[in-house]
């Protein structure tokens, strides 16, 4: 692959902080990712940028959708890689969920743009076919999430599935270098959730104030009582009030929230194997 250096100073351009770029300067981070994903199904990549991680997957011989947001870029790898290559100009953030189902994508790949990592995670995973996600992002960000308690987006990943490989990779590799170190996080969705709506509001409650225990959030955290539906929880809270109120949602690993939230709605479990 060409340099990104070279790349922008052939067309006169620059790198755009706003949307995040930062541009892989070699191919060697993603050696063997590949193993994740089925060749008979398409890869979708967010934010191809100048072509890095798809001209590597399209050597594999990978269908590749690639969505990328700068016209510069989008317009630049249809030139690039002509048919060998679908490429929208769009927000990833603002592609509807037909999408996904239209396109059968159940694979997706990206080095994904800083600013807006967890939103783009949230949404992979709110897409119930999608069962697998190369995701390369911020070293601090991918150690958050592959923290056991205290974060509330790695319980979130964990509520949906597994990380099953992370590897680091040197802010080095990247054109322009970023401040930061980077890391790859394969993600692999192995969970069947029964009632995830209403789990997910109980995940982003229970992280309300610091220090609180679990009794004062539910009773006490506006979240919670804007929610009709947790109404139904109050006689369970009461019930449970010895208990809950010994817990804080910052020190539960996911098996111990998932079992607080199964106790405190009287729900079938949660999470099956899939
Ligand atoms: N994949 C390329 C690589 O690894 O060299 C570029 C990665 S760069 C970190 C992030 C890419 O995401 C940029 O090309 C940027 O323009 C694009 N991007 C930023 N926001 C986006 C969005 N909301 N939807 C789609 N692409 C986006």
């Amino acid at each position: 692959m060409i340099h990104p250096s070279k790349v922008l100073a052939s067309l006169d351009a620059r790198a755009l902080k706003s949307l995040g770029q930062n541009f892989l300067v070699s191919q060697s981070s993603l050696v063997g990712l590949e193993k994740y994903f089925d060749i008979q199904k398409p890869v979708l990549e967010i934010g191809p940028g100048l072509g890095a991680i798809t001209e590597y997957l399209i050597n594999k011989n990978f269908r590749v959708i690639a969505v990328e947001k700068d016209t510069k870029w989008a317009t630049y790898l249809k030139e690039l890689f002509k048919d060998s290559l679908s490429v929208m100009n769009n927000d990833f953030l603002e592609l509807p969920s037909a999408f996904f189902k239209d396109h059968k994508i159940t694979q997706i790949m990206g080095n994904l743009p800083f600013y807006i990592t967890s939103d783009i995670i949230v949404k992979v995973l709110g897409e119930p076919n999608v069962d697998i996600f190369v995701m390369g992002i911020q070293k601090e960000v991918g150690e958050r999430l592959l923290q056991e308690r205290g974060n509330s987006l790695a319980l979130f990943v964990k509520a949906h599935g597994d990380i099953v490989e992370h590897r680091a990779v040197s802010k080095n590799n990247f054109f322009p270098v970023p401040e930061v170190n980077a890391m790859w996080l394969i993600w692999k969705r192995n969970k069947k959730i029964e009632n995830m709506p209403m789990f997910e509001i109980f995940l982003r409650g229970v992280f309300w104030g610091k220090r609180k225990n679990l009794y004062s959030v539910l009773t006490k955290n506006p979240f919670f009582r804007d929610v009709g539906e947790t109404r139904k929880w109050d006689k369970n809270i009461m019930q449970m009030q010895a208990d809950l109120s010994r817990l804080r949602g910052d020190q539960l690993s996911f098996e111990e929230i998932k079992d607080v939230f199964m106790r405190l709605t009287g729900e079938k479990p949660l999470v099956e194997g899939a």
